[in-house]
């Protein structure tokens, strides 16, 4: 039998665990030979005493180093078969003077970077892979550059991959919107100005979900959504603040039970909404 293979390319450390962490354990469970290329080093991250990058303590060295040993633990929860780590520079959010940096992952020709992806591929020829859409997911300029060099990468294969980009369906957005909504009113009441929408508005600055009908995998990652919530957890120097971590793993579990995503290629002819990204091939 054909070895499975699945690669997901991802932007940043803790990308893989978010977006992907469930799908992630499931097919390693599953004996699927798994591989993660991440674009970028996270340099643009909180640093470990939670400083943003416009701050004059915040160390892009640090940050990437702490970082670093974030995603080791991370890709060893999720049980990723191979890391790939291409270094380039985090390029911050759109607009923001880190996106002309040298080395910075937006400031690269897409083709010099889709060639080291490609040679990646050629070797692991890996079925199925994942990235995110045109606009990123949600507009960070490295997760632009993510989908750009994938697509690039794939017209210098030999053979055709199922591509398909992560997803969030318009009815689980609408749910996540009731939460930051009921989080504005519980801060209204103790008398905070701070709202959770306008900070989720502000990093998002173009339509992040998909209409349901047009969703083409929802992968029940019920069984290791415990495991997800350990692999984000790893990433804390981002992400222990977090809604999700707040929340605390039992609501995690009990608010995460699928991963959704959207098939861009289809050389299996797949027909409709799977349960499987390697449907068809196994
Ligand atoms: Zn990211």
């Amino acid at each position: 039998m054909t070895q499975l293979t699945f690669l997901a390319v991802h932007a940043h450390p803790d990308d893989e665990a978010s977006s992907t962490g469930g799908l992630y354990r499931l097919l390693a469970n599953q004996g699927v030979r798994t591989v993660l290329v991440t674009c970028t080093n996270g340099e643009c991250g909180d640093s470990p005493t939670g400083a943003k990058p416009d701050a004059d303590e915040h160390d892009m060295d640090e940050v990437a180093a702490v970082r670093k040993v974030e995603l080791d633990n991370a890709v060893e929860i999720l049980g990723v078969s191979r890391l790939v780590r291409l270094g380039y520079r985090d390029s911050g959010m759109m607009g923001w003077p880190h996106n002309a940096n040298d080395g910075s992952f937006w400031g690269t020709p897409v083709e010099l970077a889709a060639r080291r992806l490609a040679d990646i591929l050629l070797e692991e020829r890996p079925q199925v892979i994942v990235t995110y859409n045109e606009i990123g997911f949600y507009g960070h300029p490295d997760h632009i550059q993510a989908n750009r060099i994938t697509l690039a990468a794939l017209e210098l294969l030999d053979y055709e991959p199922t591509l398909y980009y992560n997803a969030i369906p318009d009815s689980v957005f609408a749910e996540m919107r009731k939460r930051w909504e009921e989080e504005d009113e519980a801060r209204r009441e103790e008398g905070k100005t701070s709202s959770a929408l306008e900070e989720v508005e502000e990093e998002i600055p173009e339509q992040m979900s998909t209409p349901d009908d047009q969703i083409s995998a929802a992968i029940d990652i019920s069984a290791v959504n415990s495991v997800k919530f350990d692999a984000l957890a790893a990433h804390a120097s981002q992400i222990a603040d977090s809604f999700w971590m707040k929340m605390g793993r039992e609501a995690f579990c009990e608010t995460n039970k699928t991963e959704w995503f959207l098939r861009v290629t289809n050389p299996q002819k797949i027909d409709g909404l799977v349960t499987d990204l390697f449907a068809g091939y196994r």
